[in-house]
């Protein structure tokens, strides 16, 4: 039973009769009886398929959808957003309709309910339903909807309006139907053929004027107007010319609606006239059809159609649809996008509810991430999970409008690298980016200072002396950095080596290591013996990076050399076909000289491991010239690093070490094929 204590199958039945008038097809008009049926019976969406078909079942749940979501302000701004999320869970119109059609008969009989439950319905069908069936073109329903909500939000206005309109109706009619005799003549003498009819202003319309214009009920001149309908577009101008001839025209009130539709495709003529005896008359000229879109609107251009035989004017309606709900973007292939029944409007954006019940407007695809960054950038920074409608989800959930989203924070929580491939609003992008560069710069400012201490302390130099040491200002113009600080974060970036930077405060030093490898391909002191040969250009390949300890090969190079290769050097394969050009070699180690090597590590991506690993090598008595690290999809991170190694002994204990770090999966030489 309903409130009114009829049975509750009036209420669908009345319904489904709106939608005959608003001549929806027959899946539309099934699913107007259904409407109520997933979301007040026991009867679900699956089973009303089964008996009705997926058509009428998509639409029912549509309605029912739509049902649920909960309007908790009033504000104006808001009201826009829920109109919008309205329009983005409807993927089809008819879902819209058909909530129209439900809301309009629940308003016709709002008078079984409360005061407090009558003002709350009437308030939210105001600010979203009137408006929706205004953007929607559908003159008559937004009307009745508006004087619904007026009787109820305003009960004193309503009635008094309704007891002036009355009193003055008799006059009134008396009035207009003498202009109307006149209208008619004179379009017979010029020879038009159309229909003249009175027209009475509806009591929201007459309510906003007298709100608007600051004015009494007296003053509202227009409570009942003329429509003339031409027989063409042609005659509209030229009855209007019959008009002003007849009367002048007040300056300023005609207006061309026909030249320049409105956005939901209104079309007609206005104008306004000094009439008999004085009285201002308002003339709406148009033709059959724009008053038929002016009362029906979407529901005017209803056809059915083959899928894909879309023609201009079907194009004209869903340009207007786009429109009415401000689409923004440029849309490509407008036919491919506008699948005859499917108004994916928002196919971009979904609307979601804040735990305050705001609305946020994201882009398709947003994750709570994107969410959580656009709520503030410490939300996203600290952002650990979330939950969608009381549900802890992923963080690389999809948002869908409507969801409720929550976001769990931990302030000691950081933002990952790979944020950045789910997210979705630069917002969060930018945001994440910001972050992982600060991270970074703090990584690499905590290796470089590793480094480069070591580095001086090779040179006997300490960070204190370099402050006020001569050639700092050469250095960092050299290194195009401002000062020391920003000289260790380059050094820990890889963008400077430690060497280079040391070198310029202390080049002795440097002059003395020339030295040594000048001499290094000549004598027995490269720490190669050569069977029988003296003398010769020696060099250690780059591939491999030989060190002592590694067995050895010599290749013979044309021009440069002997080329000393690790025996199991990938690229030894290549050169085998050359094979009287090997030569062999032993170790020679008289003196200890440090070989770079490259070693990768794979580890979990966690912040600090860099900072863990760089001092693993650096304390077991390896110099690092350079470090990088790579995160990885799979939430792993490698770190490559060039390692100055003495022999394959100092390798394997410096792998070891690294490899006793917490979160390292794995340690290796990297040797280049
Ligand atoms: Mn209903």
């Amino acid at each position: 039973m309903r409130h009114s204590g009829e049975p509750y199958l009036t209420h669908p039945i009345e319904v489904a009769k709106i939608l005959t008038i608003l001549k929806l097809d027959s899946p539309s008009i099934a699913a107007g009886l259904l409407h109520d049926t997933a979301e007040d019976s026991k009867i679900s969406i699956e089973e009303i398929s089964k008996e009705f078909g997926p058509t009428v079942a998509q639409l029912v749940d549509g309605v029912t959808n739509i049902g649920k979501i909960v309007f908790k302000t009033k504000e104006e701004r808001q009201a826009e957003n829920f109109r919008k999320m309205i329009l983005s869970m409807s993927k089809d119109i008819r879902v819209i309709l058909i909530k129209l059609a439900d809301r309009l008969h629940n308003m016709r009989t709002l008078q079984h309910h409360t005061p407090e439950k009558q003002q709350w319905i009437a308030q939210e069908t105001l600010d979203i339903y009137a408006t929706l069936a205004n953007r929607l073109g559908i003159g008559w329903i937004k009307a009745e909807l508006e004087d619904l909500c007026l009787r109820y939000l305003r009960p004193d206005v309503y009635f008094d309006l309704g007891d002036r309109v009355e009193k003055k109706k008799d006059e009134r009619e008396k009035y207009i139907n003498e202009v109307i005799e006149i209208v008619k003549r004179s379009l017979a003498e010029h020879g038009f053929k159309a229909d003249v009819q009175g027209r009475s202003k509806h009591f929201y319309s007459i309510y906003q004027k007298m709100q608007k214009q600051g004015i009494p009920f007296d003053e509202v001149y227009d409570l009942a107007g003329i429509r003339i309908i031409a027989d063409s577009k042609f005659n509209c101008y030229g009855i209007l010319g019959v008009i002003h001839s007849l009367w002048s025209p007040v300056p300023g009130k005609f207006k061309d609606y026909i030249g320049v539709p409105k956005s939901n495709l209104y079309q007609s003529l206005h104008t306004t006239v000094i009439c008999l005896r004085g009285e201002r008359v308002e003339f709406q000229i148009r033709t059959e059809e724009m008053n038929k879109i002016a009362e029906e609107g979407i529901a005017a251009h209803w056809k059915y159609k083959e899928k894909g035989q879309i023609d201009e004017r079907d194009r004209m309606v869903f340009d207007w649809l786009r429109q009415l709900v401000e689409w923004q973007q440029d849309t490509k292939d407008s036919m491919e996008f506008l699948d005859f029944f499917k108004v994916d409007m928002f196919a971009d954006v979904v609307y979601v509810f804040t735990p305050k019940g705001d609305i946020r407007e994201l882009p398709k695809g947003s994750t709570p991430i994107d969410f959580a960054y656009s709520i503030h950038s410490d939300i996203g920074n600290q952002c650990v999970g979330s939950k969608i409608n009381g549900k802890i989800v992923p963080l690389r959930y999809q948002l869908r409008s409507g969801d409720a989203v929550a976001i769990m924070t931990d302030p000691k929580h950081m933002p990952h690298r790979d944020w950045l491939k789910i997210v979705k609003t630069q917002r969060a992008k930018s945001r994440i980016k910001q972050w992982i560069k600060v991270e970074e710069r703090r990584r690499s400012f905590e290796i470089g200072k590793n480094i480069f201490e070591r580095e001086l302390k090779r040179h006997n130099l300490n960070q204190n002396e370099l402050q006020r040491h001569p050639k700092l200002a050469e250095a960092l113009k050299q290194f195009n950095v401002p000062n020391i600080d920003e000289l260790i974060v380059a050094i820990g970036y890889g963008k400077v080596s430690a060497h280079q930077a040391v070198n310029i405060f202390s080049p002795e030093k440097v002059v003395q290591e020339k030295e040594v490898s000048k001499k290094r391909p000549k004598s027995a002191k490269v720490g190669v013996k050569i069977k029988g040969i003296d003398d010769i250009l020696v060099q250690f390949s780059k591939c491999c990076n030989p060190v002592p300890g590694d067995r050895i090969i010599g290749f013979i190079t044309r021009g440069r050399g002997l080329s000393i290769h690790t025996k199991d050097c990938p690229n030894m394969d290549q050169l085998d076909y050359n094979r009287d050009r090997m030569i062999d070699v032993e170790w020679d180690v008289t003196e200890k000289q440090a070989h770079p090597v490259e070693i990768s590590v794979l580890t979990l991506d966690k912040p600090g491991l860099l900072a863990n690993v760089s001092s693993a090598i650096t304390t077991s008595d390896a110099n690092i010239s350079h470090a990088e690290a790579t995160t990885r999809e799979d939430k792993k991170a490698v770190l490559d690093f060039v390692v100055d190694i003495n022999d394959l002994e100092h390798l394997k204990k410096v792998i070891e070490k690294i490899q006793q770090v917490e979160g390292v999966l794995n340690a290796r030489r990297v040797r280049r094929g």
